[in-house]
């Protein structure tokens, strides 16, 4: 296929973007499923892809992490265990319109409803594209005076929708005004823009950000095949814009549930200077069933990087709950025996640490195990490895 002149202009990329079933056949050869699925979910859930981000589809697999990522199926359409549409309750959390206001010293504003694609898995699916949860200049106002109105808020993630799809006017407006705020430290992006229009990336909108510092951007790629030359391209302008480039990955069955994929993807992020900082159990929406994965799967996964990249590599493996995001974590300390720690490493060997503890009463309560046999007639300090299998048990 021929690009169009235009290719690299985002505001071109966003005029053309894919949204009926001959334009797809541009890029892919559709298969039944996905043409039953344009149709039956249009009512349902939006449906765009920008001409960047299709032509990383492969075009006969229908299977293709990027294309399964955008490219409506039936399974969206599947009895779910779920008609939850908003299972952080973040309705419920938001004391003016598409502010949502669950941690104390920080907010998540959803300053527009609309992305420039619409990935078939999206938290928030129930309010992304819907013309109901657009922002008005009135209503952005309100949130920026509850904003100005609450000083415990030093963090302000903008977010939606896709922040970064207001041009600089409105964007330039926007920041203008928080910078206004004198409690406000910290501005916070969340775009998926870096990834499926990576030319918004452009000098103009550095120089935006560049003038309202301190301002973080959080991104999203969920597979290596996302990691194109463009896509680091855009990375790399933030970065010398003095923008932190952190990343939110959605663990998906099928897309990036296994090691190798990754692994790969974590690393290739570290080498574009982007840090791995989220990766997210996918949540309970309606429609999304066939992208869960097991938990246990996820732990799995992070056992596998712990230890065995470098370790601003690993991400934090969170589910987010109307209490907030919770640390999936599978702990590496097994327990107190006497006065050791017993630790487990992450290649599998247990360890037993001499604990200061003194008469102290500890702030956080161990378990107690026994030793491994071979580690407790040690004198203090001289802990030793011993392999797991060595008939190693809880007591606690
Ligand atoms: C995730 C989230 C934040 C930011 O949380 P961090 O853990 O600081 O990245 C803030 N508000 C809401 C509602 C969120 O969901
Ligand atoms: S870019 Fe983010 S908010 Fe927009 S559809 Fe994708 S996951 Fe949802």
């Amino acid at each position: 296929m021929t690009r169009d002149p235009h290719w690299s202009d985002w505001r071109w990329q966003m005029r053309h973007r894919v949204h009926d079933e001959a334009t797809l056949r541009e890029y892919v050869t559709p298969t039944d499923d996905e043409l039953a699925a344009i149709e039956a979910t249009r009512d349902i859930f939006r449906w765009n892809i920008t001409p960047y981000y299709a032509s990383l589809m492969d075009p006969d697999d229908p299977d293709c992490p990027v294309r399964r990522q955008v490219v409506p199926r039936m399974s969206e359409m599947a009895p779910d265990i779920v008609g939850v549409v908003d299972p952080l309750d973040e309705v419920g959390h938001s004391p003016v319109k598409n502010l949502i206001h669950n941690y104390r010293d920080r907010v998540a504003f959803c300053v527009t409803a609309e992305c420039a694609i619409y990935c078939r898995y999206c938290l928030r699916k129930r309010m992304v594209g819907d013309a109901d949860f657009m922002m008005r200049k009135d209503e952005l106002g309100e949130a920026l005076d509850y904003l100005a109105a609450h000083p415990e808020i030093r963090d302000v993630l903008l977010t939606g929708g896709d922040p970064l799809v207001f041009n600089e006017a409105n964007l330039s407006w926007l920041l203008e005004r928080l910078r206004a705020i004198p409690h406000i430290e910290v501005i916070r992006l969340g775009s998926r823009l870096p990834v499926t229009l990576p030319y918004r990336i452009t000098d103009d909108l550095c120089n935006l950000l560049r003038a309202h510092h301190p301002v973080w951007l959080n991104t999203h790629f969920n597979h290596p095949k996302e990691l194109t030359p463009e896509a680091a391209a855009a990375c790399a302008k933030l970065a010398e814009a003095g923008v932190p480039v952190g990343n939110q990955t959605v663990l998906m069955r099928g897309i990036n549930d296994d090691l190798a994929t990754m692994k790969a993807l974590v690393e290739g992020l570290v080498a574009m200077r982007v840090w791995p900082y989220y990766l997210y159990q996918a949540q309970l929406i309606g429609g999304t069933a066939h992208f869960r994965t097991s938990i246990e799967t996820g732990m799995a996964l992070m056992r596998g990087l712990r230890g065995h990249t470098s370790g601003f590599a690993v991400p934090s493996y969170v589910l987010d709950t109307p209490f907030g995001k919770v640390p999936l974590t599978m702990d590496y300390v097994r327990g107190r025996a006497g006065d050791h720690v017993v630790l487990e490493s992450t290649r599998g060997d247990l360890w037993a640490e001499p604990n200061p503890l003194g008469d102290e009463t500890p702030p956080l309560i161990l378990p107690e195990v026994d030793l491994p046999p071979g580690i407790a007639t040690l004198p203090t300090g001289a802990p030793t490895f011993v392999p797991v299998a060595e008939g190693y048990t809880e007591t606690a």
